[in-house]
């Protein structure tokens, strides 16, 4: 392996479905490490035998991380290499490993990446939605008011917004997706990414709502969605303007609302009054 021989942390990336995506590098590395730090054993266990690495395995998930970095920084600093990897995809990456990773740095040992697969990377490499910016968002809240707030808090964003999602949760996520963003803004839903059912649809948020609800097999296996970012500002700028107005015509009268709408927003009173009646139309 031409790799580093003094003790050093290694992230390395495995395959997210596709076991053919493991690179050469990465199976040197696993086989060379003295330790290979696994989210679950048992599930690496089975890419390990793949590839017949035979390396010693320990678990490091969630729930062990901080007492399990110190183990393995113990190890290093006796001059073992470790090896971390995690059930699919890139370590660190809505994964366990930061912790490790921040202290491993802090004691001046290095730590080098294996890049390979990762989930966001993929779906957003194909989804053709703007990729030139983008903003990882991780998985949302599973609860509905929280998962709101989040969104809200994004109405603004210009980049492309990739979340992890359970697709049990897809269809209550782009539910509200519609709330916040509006039916129009297209969206990708990449699922299945690298296996036997990959699909990679992007489509209006609305127009995605109805195809997976119309199609069971859309809502298993794992997936990726991606949200194309606000146009300009006057989109962001628009939603801001429709969401105060409809807070605002709940307790005032149509003038009233679109005149605090204006001094607050700093915009138009006549483009706040016009789309204050359009707003009480509906
Ligand atoms: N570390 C991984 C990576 O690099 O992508 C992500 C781990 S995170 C716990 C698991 C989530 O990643 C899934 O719920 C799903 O949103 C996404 N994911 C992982 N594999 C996928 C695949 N083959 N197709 C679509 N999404 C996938």
């Amino acid at each position: 392996m031409a790799e580093r021989s003094d003790a050093c942390l290694y992230i390395v990336a495995t395959p997210i479905g596709n076991l053919s995506d493991i690179s050469q590098r990465a199976i040197e590395v696993l086989q060379a490490v003295d330790v290979i730090a696994a989210e679950d054993t048992r599930h690496s266990g089975i890419l390990l035998k793949h590839f017949a690495i035979n390396t010693q395995s320990i678990s490091l998930h969630d729930h062990n991380e901080q007492q399990r970095s110190e183990t393995l920084l113990e190890k290093l600093q006796q001059g073992e290499s470790i090896a971390l990897i995690s059930d699919a995809g890139t370590p660190l990456i809505s994964d366990p490993g930061y912790k490790l990773v921040t202290l491993v740095r802090e004691h001046n040992i290095p730590v080098i990446p294996i890049p390979g697969s990762c989930a966001v990377i993929a779906a957003l490499s194909a989804s053709g939605l703007a990729s030139d910016r983008f903003s990882f968002e991780g998985f949302l809240p599973s609860k509905q008011g929280a998962r709101q707030q989040i969104l809200q808090l994004l109405v603004g964003e210009s980049r492309t917004m990739i979340f992890y999602d359970a697709p049990r949760r897809l269809e209550g996520t782009l539910a509200d997706m519609i709330t916040v963003f509006g039916e129009h803004r297209p969206a990708c839903i990449a699922r299945e990414l690298t296996k036997i059912h990959e699909t990679i649809t992007t489509k209006p948020l609305g127009e995605l709502l109805a195809w997976v609800s119309a199609d069971a097999n859309q809502l298993k296996g794992e997936c990726v969605l991606l949200l194309e970012g606000a146009k300009q500002q006057i989109d962001a700028s628009e939603t801001e303007i429709n969401r105060v107005l409809s807070l605002l015509l709940k307790e005032l009268p149509v003038k009233k609302a679109a005149a605090l709408t204006a001094s607050l927003l700093e915009v138009s009173k006549n483009n706040a009054y016009s789309m204050a009646l359009k707003l009480q139309q509906k």
